[in-house]
């Protein structure tokens, strides 16, 4: 044989080796021991192998992983989270059908129901996230799907998410849950009457703040198999590199939650104290809306929260949270590192006001040591306090 071909040659190693790590198994092609294996190769694309974009041991191992944390039949990963919420929701809605969006919803499905949705002739409808059972008189004949998202993102509002799928049930309608925040060792949608358990990996899961995937979980193999043909139509995929990345963070999900869980509720309880906080939004906290329901629902929190500032505390907030040294000015959160954003106002509503009109924070707390988070927070935020805040507030 000639050098260009040995090249090529893949080594067969013995095979004995084994580790306690799943391997990275990288594939655009793969490959069939015979011509009849090939023909066949699309039935496999649910639970075998036909080509990279449909799955790898890497990807069907992290997979097998969520679906036992899920208790579900299967789970599938795709390349957001947000990817998630697209495919669960164009895989139940039709042109001339609804699908009910909660007010409190990840703020990008906004604009996906307004210029994406709208186009196809779905048509989205925001809902009180606090209403409950009230749900029913919203559901019609129309109605595809209902989304749930609890705590929902910003404003944190638990939802009765056991009364809102008993009410889709009994017409027949699916009900899908975006459950990143909880993640599945806080909150068990589909033991809750959820079809679809959605979560963002980038968040929680990986815990590294370092790429980006979703998943879906169910309870049933027909709506898994529903949602794999439309991975395919869209074209959706994950890396082997990415899932092997996810499920090194997943081993340490657990400790990680209870530290962050840990340090997240002393910062929530010490803020509520605090000048310049009107309230702070943390489902542990009894007055968060929906705390009842969180601890009928929930095994526990997790480490975000949000803070709604009195609005007199607008000047000098800027300066207050560029002066945080442990804390990093952005959107994503899950990660070991603690993370704030930062809103002038809390996200548009449609369904009802949100009764806040000051600036909001949100945060999530990492693995830092609560003492220097809570002395950052403090010696940084004194000023704000002392400087701002109108005289009258502080004869009154
Ligand atoms: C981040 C997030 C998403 C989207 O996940 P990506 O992986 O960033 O696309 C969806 N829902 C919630 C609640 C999130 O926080």
């Amino acid at each position: 044989m000639h050098d260009e071909t040995l090249c090529l040659k893949r080594g067969d190693p013995p095979e004995t080796f084994d580790s306690l790590v799943t391997p990275v198994h990288r594939a655009s092609t793969i490959v069939f021991p015979t011509v009849a294996a090939y023909q066949a190769r699309r039935e496999t694309i649910y639970d075998g192998y036909s080509y990279g974009l449909y799955g790898t041991p890497t990807s069907r191992a992290l997979e097998l992983q969520l679906a036992g944390l899920e208790r579900a039949a299967k789970s599938l990963v795709v390349q957001s989270g947000f990817a998630a919420i697209v495919v669960t929701t164009l895989a139940c809605a039709r042109s001339g059908q609804q699908v009910l969006f909660p007010d409190c919803a990840y703020d990008t499905v906004r604009p996906f129901a307004a210029n994406f949705l709208g186009g196809l002739g779905v048509e989205a409808v925001f809902y009180d996230p606090l209403l409950g059972e009230g749900i029913e008189s919203l559901l019609t004949d129309r109605t595809a799907l209902v989304w749930v998202e609890s705590p929902g993102s910003m404003t944190m509002e638990v939802q009765d998410i056991p009364a809102i799928a008993a009410a889709a049930r009994r017409r027949g309608i699916k009900v899908a849950a975006d459950n990143t925040w909880a993640t599945p060792l806080r909150f068990k949608p589909l033991d809750h009457g959820v079809d679809f358990s959605m979560t963002a990996i980038s968040k929680y899961i990986n815990g590294h703040s370092d790429l980006i995937m979703g998943a879906v979980s169910v309870a049933d193999e027909a709506l898994y198999r529903r949602l794999k043909d439309f991975c395919r139509y869209l074209g959706y995929g994950v890396s082997a590199d990415e899932c092997s990345l996810a499920l090194r963070g997943l081993e340490t999900l657990a400790v990680r939650l209870d530290r962050c869980e840990a340090s997240a509720l002393t910062l929530a309880r010490w803020l509520q104290s605090q000048p310049f906080v009107a309230e702070v939004r943390h489902p542990a906290l009894a007055s968060n809306p929906g705390h009842d329901i969180w601890r009928r629902d929930f095994s526990g929190a997790t480490g975000v929260f949000s803070v709604l500032v009195h609005p007199w505390a607008r000047n000098g907030l800027a300066e207050a949270i560029e002066g945080l040294e442990h804390f990093a000015i952005g959107a994503s959160w899950g990660g070991v590192h603690s993370v704030v954003a930062v809103l002038d106002a809390p996200p548009p509503r449609t369904a009802r006001p949100f009764e806040h009109d000051g600036p909001l924070l949100r945060f999530s707390i990492g693995l830092e040591h609560v003492d220097d988070l809570k002395a950052d927070i403090e010696g940084s935020f004194s000023r704000l306090s002392a400087d701002a805040r109108p005289s009258t507030e502080i004869l009154s």
